[in-house]
């Protein structure tokens, strides 16, 4: 059953998607680079793909090109500054995926798209980017290693910087995958300009509705802060579930959750709320 959170935050892609693109990513990474942070370069390798890292303007992040059966990954330095930054290695991964999942590949194969222009990092509209980054971040950040990892561990942002460190992966990236996974609950809120970009929520988080829907950050949250005083906080804080939620019934309204904010270059902030 699609759950209602589901069908109004993330649905570009179908649960059964997901868990099929999940699995492959999932197989590919415990074939391939077992232990620890996804090698990508070896995946590539071990796949018959070139790859090189060059400078492109403006053009792209990645690019998938397919020329007479042979695959080869363009990564744009230009825009990633250089081929290891988290960035570089999210925008490889993805390009992986337009590779590894079988209706892209064939697509580039039988030259009904000469090459795969990708702009990555959760912005695309596209649906076949957004497969592609749901790949990305499955394969980055494989379910097993981080249940593992976070396996009796309650929540804090200080796991979610350590598995970013662990697995050269973005806070955001990191901060997203960990509440698809659901290890505890989490909700991961994306916000630009005063309004809500993306919101996720893990199953079983208490609340599903923001007091404001996605039209506007709430004023009395620590991101709202931000965009309201551009006060920024470099620690966890304490919010109010009333501040943050639609609440039903009065006796949740003083419930405690923390919130941590990443703000981004470009005036962006993410937002990472969780029960007390
Ligand atoms: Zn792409």
């Amino acid at each position: 059953m699609i759950e209602p959170k589901q069908k109004t935050n993330n649905s570009f892609l179908s649960e059964l998607q997901k868990k099929n693109i999940e699995d492959l990513a999932e197989y590919i990474a415990n074939e391939y680079s077992p232990k620890g942070a996804i090698n990508l370069e070896s995946i590539a390798e071990n796949n018959g793909i070139t790859y090189s890292y060059g400078n492109y303007k403006n053009a792209f992040d990645g690019l998938l090109e397919h020329s007479f059966g042979n695959f080869h990954i363009y990564i744009n330095i230009d825009r990633l500054e250089h081929g290891y930054t988290e960035r570089a290695r999210f925008t490889f991964a993805h390009e992986l995926g337009h590779y590894f999942l079988d209706n892209h590949r064939n697509a580039l194969a039988q030259g009904l798209t000469p090459y795969h222009p990708s702009f990555t990092g959760f912005i695309s509209e596209n649906l076949a980017e957004k497969q592609a980054d749901y790949f990305a971040s499955c394969l980055l950040l494989p379910k097993t290693r981080i249940k593992e990892d976070c396996f009796k561990r309650k929540f804090e942002f200080k796991l979610i910087q350590e598995l970013s460190k662990k697995y050269q992966t973005s806070i955001t990236a990191t901060a997203l995958r960990y509440s698809t996974i659901g290890c505890s609950p989490i909700m991961v809120a994306y916000c630009i300009n005063n309004s809500i970009k993306w919101y996720w929520q893990t199953t079983g988080f208490p609340f599903w509705s923001l007091k404001f829907g996605k039209s506007k950050v709430p004023e009395n949250t620590a991101v709202g802060e931000y965009f309201s005083k551009k006060r920024k906080y470099t620690t966890s804080e304490i919010v109010y579930a009333d501040e943050w939620f639609d609440i039903r019934f009065d006796r949740d309204r003083e419930r405690q959750f923390l919130e941590h904010c990443v703000y981004g270059s470009n005036g962006s902030a993410l937002s990472i709320v969780w029960e007390k």
